[in-house]
This record gives C-alpha cells, sequence and structure tokens, in this order.
C-alpha cells in the first residue's frame, strides 16, 4: 500500500479519510510515493470549527505561555532539522543542503515570535486629558488561513504561523498538494512543544479547500503565496469576503552587473542565486543585466560555472513532470527567438525523473517571454544594456518587483539604484536578499497583493487589530453633561 497524507486536525490525523486524493511524485525517479487527501468544502468547515472552538481559550492565554510554546517549537526545530530537511528533499528535490537552509531561515522566524511579549507592548499615555489616561493594544484577529506554495514547504509555513499563533490566533494551514508533509511534521512538533490542540491544523487540497477558505465567514484573514495569477484571485476573492489579505505572488528578479563590479563576485552570485534550488525560487535571480563593456566577460565566467554544476549534488531535480515540460519549452521558445544559448540543460530530458540541466541564455531582450515571464526553473538569461540608465529602465519596467541587486564598487551607484528602484527588496553585492526575520519580506507591483509584507513588524500588525482605551477613573470632580465634541480642554 502507498503512503498517505492526509490532515492534521485538532492535534492529531484527521480520521475520516477523503473522496478526492493527488499523487505526490519523487522528482529524483518521476515514480509515485504517496498519495495525499483533498479536503471537501465541507472537510474544510469542520475544521474551521475546530480552529474557531480553540481560539476561545487560546485568545485569553498568556503572552508567557506564548512565548514558552514557541521557544520549545524552536528547541524541536533544531534538533529536527536534518529530518525536516529530509522530509523536504524527498517530496521537492532540492539538494539537502538546501533543504537545511530552507529550515535555518524558518527557525529565525520561530526566534522572532519568541519575542511576543515585547512585540506586542502597546502605548500609555498618561493625562491626555485632566485624569484621562489613554492605551493602545493590539489584539488577535480569530481564525486565520495560511496558504503556501511547494518551493519552500517548511519556511514559507514559518514565516506566518510562528507569528499568528503567538499572536493569539488560531490557523488552518493549506500547504502545497505537491509536498505537503513538512507541514504535518511541524503541526505534529507545535502540539510536543505545548500548543493546544486545534490551534494550529493543517488541511491539504486543491482549488476547492482554498476556496472554502476564502468564503468561510469565520476565517477573518488570509496569508497567501504563490504565483501571481492565483495570487490576485486570492486577494480579490479574500477582500470581497470581507477578510484581511496578503498575497505574495511571483517574480522575474534582475541583477544589474556594472562595469566596475568584481566579475568573479558577480559571476558567483549570478550562478548561486540563478540555480540554487534549480531555479524554484521567488528570489531566484532570472536576468543578469550586463552594463556595457562587461557582457562578453562576464557570460565567459558564468558559463564557465554554470558547465561545473553538478545534477545530483548541487541541484536537484524539477517538482513534477509537468513542471519541467514548461520549463522546456520556454527555452525551445528562447532559442527560436533568437536568443543565444549558451549552456543548453535539455540534454537532460531523456532520463527518469524531473530532470533539467542548468541552461544559460546570452543577448536575451526584453520582447523575449523567457525574459518576460517567470519560469521557475534552472534558466538564467543575460541581457544587454548599454549604460546605467538603461538596466535601471529594463529593472523598472518589469510587471514584478520582488528582488533585485546591484553589483558594483561604486557607492554613490548603489546608492542611486536603491533609492531609484522599483523593487521591494534590493542587494548590493548580495544576490538574494531576503530580509532577515526582524525586517518584513515582500516584493512591489505584480509581486505582491495587499498593504503587509511577510513576517517582522508587518507580521504583527497583520496578524492583530490594534485598539486604543480612554478610561477615566472615579473622581467625583467631573464636568456633568456636555454634548460638545469631547477635545482634551
Ligand atoms: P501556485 O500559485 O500554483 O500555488 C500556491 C498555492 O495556491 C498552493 O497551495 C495551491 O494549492 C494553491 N492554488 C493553486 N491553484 C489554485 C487555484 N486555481 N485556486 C486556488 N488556489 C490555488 O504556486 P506554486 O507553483 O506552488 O509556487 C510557485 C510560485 O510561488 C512562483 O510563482 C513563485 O514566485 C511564488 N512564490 C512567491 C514567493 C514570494 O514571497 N513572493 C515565495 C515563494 C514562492
Amino acid at each position: 500500500m502507498r503512503n498517505h497524507v492526509t490532515h492534521f486536525v485538532n492535534g492529531k490525523p484527521w480520521e475520516h479519510g477523503s473522496a478526492r486524493q493527488g499523487e505526490l511524485f519523487d522528482p529524483l525517479t518521476g515514480e509515485i510515493r504517496a498519495m495525499v487527501d483533498f479536503a471537501s468544502t465541507g472537510d474544510v468547515a469542520t475544521i474551521v470549527d475546530v480552529a474557531a472552538t480553540a481560539w476561545a481559550s487560546w485568545r485569553d492565554s498568556s503572552l508567557t505561555r506564548r512565548m514558552a510554546v514557541m521557544f520549545a517549537f524552536r528547541d524541536l526545530l533544531f534538533q529536527r532539522r536534518d529530518e525536516l530537511a529530509a522530509i523536504v528533499s524527498a517530496e521537492h528535490g532540492k539538494v539537502h543542503s538546501d533543504a537545511l537552509g530552507e529550515v535555518q531561515r524558518a527557525l529565525e522566524v520561530v526566534e522572532y515570535a519568541c519575542g511576543i511579549p515585547s512585540l506586542l507592548k502597546g502605548g500609555y499615555s498618561e493625562n491626555v486629558s485632566t485624569e484621562i489616561d489613554s492605551y493602545s493594544v493590539r489584539q488577535p484577529l480569530g481564525v486565520v488561513a495560511v496558504i503556501t506554495p511547494f518551493n519552500f514547504p517548511a519556511m514559507v509555513p514559518l514565516w506566518f504561523v510562528p507569528l499568528a499563533i503567538a499572536c493569539g490566533n488560531t490557523v488552518v494551514l493549506k500547504p502545497s498538494e505537491k509536498d505537503p508533509s513538512a507541514a504535518n511534521l511541524l503541526a505534529a512538533w507545535f502540539i510536543e512543544a505545548g500548543l493546544p490542540d486545534g490551534v494550529f491544523n493543517v488541511v491539504h487540497g486543491d482549488k476547492e479547500a482554498v476556496d472554502a477558505l476564502l468564503t468561510h465567514p469565520t476565517v477573518k484573514a488570509v496569508s497567501f503565496v504563490g504565483s501571481t495569477p492565483i495570487a490576485r484571485y486570492i486577494y480579490e476573492t479574500g477582500t470581497a469576503n470581507g477578510k484581511r489579505v496578503q498575497a505574495l505572488g511571483g517574480a522575474k528578479n534582475h541583477m544589474v552587473v556594472l562595469p566596475d563590479a568584481d566579475l568573479d563576485l558577480a559571476a558567483d552570485a549570478a550562478v548561486s542565486a540563478g540555480f540554487g534550488s534549480a531555479g524554484e525560487r521567488c528570489m531566484a535571480i532570472s536576468v543578469v543585466v550586463a552594463v556595457d563593456p562587461i557582457g562578453d566577460e562576464l557570460v565567459s565566467r558564468i558559463a564557465e560555472r554554470v558547465r561545473r554544476i553538478e545534477l545530483g549534488s548541487d541541484m536537484g531535480p524539477l517538482v513534477t513532470g509537468a513542471h519541467r515540460d514548461r520549463v522546456a519549452s520556454y527555452v525551445d521558445a528562447g532559442a527560436q527567438a533568437g536568443a543565444a544559448v549558451v549552456v543548453d540543460g535539455r540534454d537532460q530530458l531523456e532520463r527518469a525523473g524531473f530532470w533539467f540541466g542548468p541552461t544559460l541564455f546570452d543577448h536575451v531582450t526584453p520582447d523575449m517571454t523567457i525574459y518576460t515571464d517567470e519560469i521557475f526553473g534552472p534558466v538564467l538569461c543575460v541581457a544587454r544594456a548599454r549604460s546605467y540608465d538603461d538596466a535601471l529602465a529594463m529593472v523598472n519596467a518589469t510587471k514584478y518587483g520582488n528582488g533585485t541587486a546591484i553589483f558594483t564598487n561604486d557607492g554613490g551607484a548603489a546608492r542611486r539604484f536603491q533609492h531609484e528602484v522599483e523593487v521591494g527588496m534590493v542587494g548590493v553585492n548580495v544576490p538574494i536578499p531576503v530580509p532577515m526575520a526582524y525586517y518584513s519580506f515582500g516584493g512591489w507591483k505584480s509581486s505582491l497583493f495587499g498593504d503587509s509584507h511577510a513576517y517582522g513588524a508587518d507580521g504583527v500588525h497583520f496578524f492583530t487589530r490594534g485598539k486604543v482605551v480612554t478610561s477615566r477613573w472615579l473622581n467625583p470632580s467631573h464636568g456633568g453633561v456636555n454634548l460638545g465634541f469631547p477635545t482634551h480642554t
């Protein structure tokens, strides 16, 4: 019998089965390794009810208790990071060291959430009027939904879940149906860490489960990460149903290399950021913009490094066969459109499993689909620009605005770039500028719908709502009835 992944609800695996299931593959071989349950609308309603029941007491849990749960969970996550990385690798296909990096970045968000008593501190003003004091508090929202993509099955859920819980909410997580098992491990470990049953639930499924969450009146907020068309749909549907929504979308990240840059550093960075995780990262570099006259030299240094990438130890396969075929069709289109294929990854297509070799294009122009579309595979495009201004104009003309980087030794140029570029996360001689847990993660334009970025101060803000209390304690010398609008005099 095949392995079977089901929902995790009220502190234990779901016992009611499912009418529909999806297949889980081993990306290395292409074989089916397990089946995952797909929740119906009715299943989702039952699970949301469990979370709502748990909220009645979790909302009143002390900050000390929430902090203690986070510390205990942090220790379990740290001790078991290899186990979590192994399940991520098995279902996603990324190599173990890369999966461990994902777990490390997730751990940092959990550590940030351990500081919840400080993060939730409000303000207090004494004597806003005579003998009247005002203070502000932030309170939890209720049941919140978190919907996540396949490419970081441990890290992206942990961008949201620890802060949502620490802020006093209860959570229903709908992870990607392509690699769902990491979410169940996290939920089980939270129970071990002392989290009460029902505070963190995992429901598996596809569009039916997502739509059920988006329209359920008890769900107060939705945090989503995925592709841009779905992010836009989630934002529009969730807000139309009265929910607070943050929906992070896709990307096409440009790395600008100025003529004075250290070209070896830039080539190392382009290859690491372009081909790490087989390009299946929303912060991957997919376009290198080489500013004249360094194009030929930079391409030759990048190509030399790309040819040395070892499949299996440096870079894994893609997540599914359908995705591999989509990447291949983009590469075909790029070659037909006239881009120069410097390294061709299509030579791996005959291999069993979902392998696609690292691919490098030169002389890519903004009219080509390999330039405009998010490919989400091991395909790096080099485009040429005549000047800094041309390069900046290219970056700012793209519809996405997730991440970008500039490589230069000119501090003034770097400073201009970080000021002028229309992108949410900027690296200066740093290719994947993923903000630390105490900043917030989020792009601009079609890379994010909503106002709040993920984790950091934005995360705390997203998962709470503000209340201001104005209070006076008994003093008999009040001024009597006054129908005028209250002022401080
Ligand atoms: P996806 O949009 O296909 O799926 C994301 C989630 O939405 C999954 O849980 C999936 O089940 C659900 N979903 C898919 N189709 C749906 C539909 N029609 N209706 C309702 N729900 C639906 O994304 P993916 O392929 O899993 O992940 C890759 C994408 O995620 C890339 O575009 C990548 O750039 C993006 N991403 C963005 C960030 C970021 O921070 N901006 C981070 C990681 C990944």
